[in-house]
């Protein structure tokens, strides 16, 4: 037999498949990782084939030489999936099917756990002397119990426990044991679907893709939780992504306290042990929900009953680093693989997904009122131009002050949102103009207070806080942009009495980190949590009666078509933290442009009317999703080489312009816009496309690209960030 092996390194020149020789009575399967001989080396490589005959010469073939492991950690579903990724993303093969297993199995960091047990074996009992005291008290215990870890034994002394081992008296086995991310919380209560949820539960069964539109609080959770029980009694398995880290801790008590141990959770906070012992759970089949940010996607589950993507509109479901993909797409594959429904819900769907639901691509499913009945809270709109007519020229309005004093008062709570981490934005001498950079990076650094310094939020670099120009030598140096860590210091000011917790990227670095600001703000009263869109999802605090968006203004202006709709999700999505209880919620919403539409629709609560402007204007400008956008980023250490290059796949690709026409609304070659990152200079081909020929021209342009280029490019179609 021959089997074709995809070498797991990275090299162009070996992404394909290799063919070797299945060596008589040697056990190998489809979907096994397996060591083989390359050239002078052994290298490991997975088998996505078997056959009976080989393409190549025979003689000439090498044979494997045996397993990495002895079951097939690629599943003939995923085999299948790999075929579609690299076709679709431009991926090399032995990078997506990395992606299915644990990285921890491919560099063998990880170990099974295994404990001993002993158990007891009666036909050889009377082996035991009568004069072994402990040995006999040992015995009297298993003959109870039938079997014992070693932990338990230990009452009977290591010497008497070998005793009865040498003599046969106890047996000895081994015993996988998983390694528990998450230990059981709180108990979660069983609530009675209401109408709209119970309509949304029946409905979305089918082999298709739904869109839940539910406002903020409507109980889009209940509904995953009751679609899911569903599934488990048919007999199938599930799959539930939520966008990131910090929304775990609460989904998973729900879940853990609902399915039990039915629930594994994959993600990056996990140890290296944790998340290869979930994985082996689902892919053994002793868990049947996977939970997880984008990556659980590739749970290794069989039978899938229904694929879940909460906060569908988010960014971090596309992945931005190699291997580059987009979670729908893959969430997609997988439904129509199974035949289960895809379900993807939001209180702001993206408008790639609304505008599909509203062609009748997607089912749309509508939630359009909060589960306990309450109003959505009120947003009040506060114009920061008129503060500093005023004389007020402080981060904060009166208005928010004196709603903040209220809460204070009350002893309630109130999450006080800026999209911004460290201290203020940047640091520039007022003489001269100079701005603090990073060595590395093209962007200006963060001032830190808490460290004393400033950072690159790029690359991580730490630098020296200016205290005086190195150009010009004034001591005049301005802060620029506030963010989360002065948000923090100014609060405290005026709230010295109150507890004001962070919650940004600096603050949950460590393990754990997002659950302990979490437990604490609950049990603050009162409190301020302040936080950057860490804050914005999923949380459920019954005190928080007030939100404040310090700048929101900060997403509006960036060059980029999704600006308005990424400003227009965050209000709605920070604004559904207030008020979700008993008491009634407000939004203070602080703004230099309040005129701006996307207020007018946030304020409202409009998302249908936001849709069709924005949709409007998309249409007009044409931008996706009527069009297709492909960037083309070339990123090297060498600047003259990624120019060359630059410049050579330009020309080439312009050349399609004879061939397309019109088709090409635009295309042009440039400097990103952070034109270096971790020193690697940064150019880009940009290119707007009408959608009727667009795979075919994106193909192309692929294939100018992929000849003339080593590894230094990456291929985005409708980039998420521009930078
Ligand atoms: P969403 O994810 O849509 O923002 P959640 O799933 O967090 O909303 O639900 C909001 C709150 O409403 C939660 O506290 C939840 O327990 C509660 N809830 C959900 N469904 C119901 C229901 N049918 N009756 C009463 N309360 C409900
Ligand atoms: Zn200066
Ligand atoms: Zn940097």
């Amino acid at each position: 037999m021959f089997a074709k092996v995809i070498i797991d390194q990275d090299a162009k020149a070996l992404d394909r498949v290799f063919e070797y020789v299945i060596a008589d009575g040697q056990d190998i399967a489809v979907g096994m990782r397996v060591f083989v001989p390359f050239g002078s080396r052994i290298l490991q490589g997975f088998v996505v084939d078997i056959s009976d005959s080989c393409e190549f010469d025979k003689d000439k073939l090498k044979s494997i030489i045996s397993p990495v492991e002895d079951f097939s950690a690629i599943k003939p579903e995923m085999i299948e999936l790999k075929k579609y990724m690299s076709k679709k993303n431009h991926l090399k093969l032995a990078s997506v099917l990395r992606l299915f297993i644990p990285a921890e199995m491919r560099d063998g960091r990880v170990k099974e756990l295994f404990e001993r047990v002993y158990e007891f074996v009666p036909e050889n009992a009377d082996l035991v002397g009568k004069r072994g005291a402990k040995q006999l008290a040992a015995i009297d215990y298993l003959k109870e119990k039938g079997r014992a870890t070693s932990k338990e034994l230990a009452q009977f002394g290591q010497s008497a426990i070998k005793a009865l081992v040498d003599k046969g008296v106890l047996r000895i086995e081994k015993r996988q044991v998983y390694r528990k991310p998450f230990a059981l919380q709180e108990n979660c209560k069983r609530v009675e679907l209401n109408d709209s949820q119970k309509h949304a539960v029946e409905t979305m069964r089918q082999n298709k893709t739904y869109l839940l539109h539910g406002v903020t609080g409507s109980g889009k959770t209940e509904v995953y939780m009751h679609a899911i029980e569903r599934v488990l009694l048919e007999g199938k398995n599930a799959i539930m992504l939520v966008p990131e880290i910090s929304l775990t801790p609460q989904i998973m008590s729900n879940f853990k306290s609902r399915f039990g141990d039915d629930v594994a959770l994959l993600h990056s906070g996990l140890s290296a042990g944790e998340r290869f012992d979930e994985w082996k759970r689902l892919f053994s089949g002793q868990a049947r929900i996977a939970i997880g940010a984008r990556s659980a996607i590739f749970a290794p589950l069989d039978n899938v009953g229904i694929i879940i993507i909460d906060e569908e509109h988010e960014q971090s479901y596309i992945s931005e680093s190699n291997p580059r993909f987009d979670t729908h797409d893959v969430a997609e594959f997988r439904a129509r693989y199974n035949g289960c429904p895809l379900v993807l819900g939001s209180a702001t769907p993206s408008i790639e997904s609304y505008e599909k639901a509203k062609n009748g691509v997607y089912q749309l499913v509508e939630l359009p009122v909060r589960a306990n009945g309450r109003e959505l809270p009120a947003i009040q709109i506060i114009d920061m131009m008129n503060e500093i007519r005023t004389g007020n020229s402080g981060m904060f309005s009166n208005q928010l002050l004196a709603d903040l004093a209220n809460v204070v008062n009350n002893k309630k709570q109130a999450m006080i949102f800026i999209n911004r981490r460290g201290y203020s934005s940047f640091m520039r001498c007022r003489d001269c103009g100079y701005i603090a950079k990073c060595v590395d990076c093209d962007v200006s650094l963060v001032y830190h207070r808490q460290d004393n310094r400033l950072k690159c939020h790029y690359c991580g670099k730490q630098f020296k806080v200016l205290s005086r120009c190195p150009q010009c030598g004034s001591e005049n140096i301005k802060h620029g942009a506030v963010g989360t860590e002065q948000v923090a210091a100014k609060l405290a000011e005026y709230f010295p009495d109150v507890k004001i917790l962070r919650m940004d990227n600096d603050t949950t670095s460590t393990k754990n980190a997002h659950q302990k600001i979490l437990s604490e703000f609950k049990n603050s009263l009162p409190g301020i949590l302040v936080g950057t869109q860490m804050i914005a999802k999923g949380h459920d605090f019954e005190n928080v009666v007030l939100v404040g968006i310090v700048d929101a203004d900060q997403s509006l202006y960036h060059a980029d078509y999704r600006s308005s709709e990424r400003t227009f999700q965050l209000i709605t999505q920070v604004s559904g933290r207030a008020g979700r209880s008993v008491a009634e919620g407000k939004v203070v919403l602080q703004s230099y442009s309040p005129r701006h539409y996307v207020y007018k629709f946030a304020a409202n609560y409009d998302y249908k009317g936001f849709f069709r402007k924005e949709e409007n204007i998309r249409q007009v400008a044409q931008f996706p999703p009527f069009t297709r956008i492909i960037r083309v980023l070339f990123a090297d250490h060498d600047e003259e080489y990624v120019r060359g290059l630059l410049k050579t796949c330009y020309y080439k690709i312009e050349e399609l312009k004879s061939v397309y026409g019109d088709e090409i609304i635009y295309l042009d070659a440039m400097k990103s816009p952070i034109k270096r990152i971790q020193d690697k200079y940064r150019y880009q081909i940009m290119m707007r496309l009408k959608l009727e020929h667009a795979d075919e021209i994106e193909e192309k342009v692929f294939e100018i690209v992929d000849k003339e280029s080593k590894n230094a490019v990456f291929f985005e179609i409708n980039p998420q960030n521009l930078s």
